[in-house]
């Protein structure tokens, strides 16, 4: 299982759901690894991006053409990571773990972001982990 070390203490081998145990620091991954479940091709992240039919082409060259040219923002704050549904496209919203996402929400190892009520494309987060 993924762990991770703490920056600010160098406690190691914490699992990446929990907390520092000595600084309660939480884990801020340094990127984000998108891997698109059909084709299993990956893009990585390391600063705040917008992707959608342009960006996201490589994923997967036949189903991208159902994104809005920017579908959907994937942040990079303080604390977390963060997705953002920016399509405002009626019929292809962009899901996350098969809910619609209203507003802006954490990501976590493992979400599933889909697009549109077929779940079109689907792409799993994976937390890039420093070493
Ligand atoms: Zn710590």
């Amino acid at each position: 299982m993924a762990t991770w070390k703490c920056r600010n203490c160098d406690f190691k081998d914490i699992p990446l759901d929990k907390e520092c145990p000595v600084c309660l620091r939480k884990f801020m991954p340094p990127g984000i690894i998108l891997q698109s479940e059909k084709t299993k091709k990956t893009i990585t992240l390391h600063i705040s991006h917008t992707l959608g039919r342009d960006g996201l082409k490589e994923l997967d060259p036949e189903e991208y053409v159902v994104l809005a040219r920017c579908q959907f923002r994937i942040s990079k704050g303080e604390l977390s990571w963060t997705i953002e549904d920016i399509a405002n496209a009626p019929g292809f919203p962009t899901f996350l773990d098969g809910r619609a996402i209203e507003g802006v929400i954490d990501v976590k190892n493992g979400n599933m972001i889909s697009i549109g009520r077929e779940h079109k494309m689907p792409m799993k987060i994976q937390f890039l982990i420093e070493e």
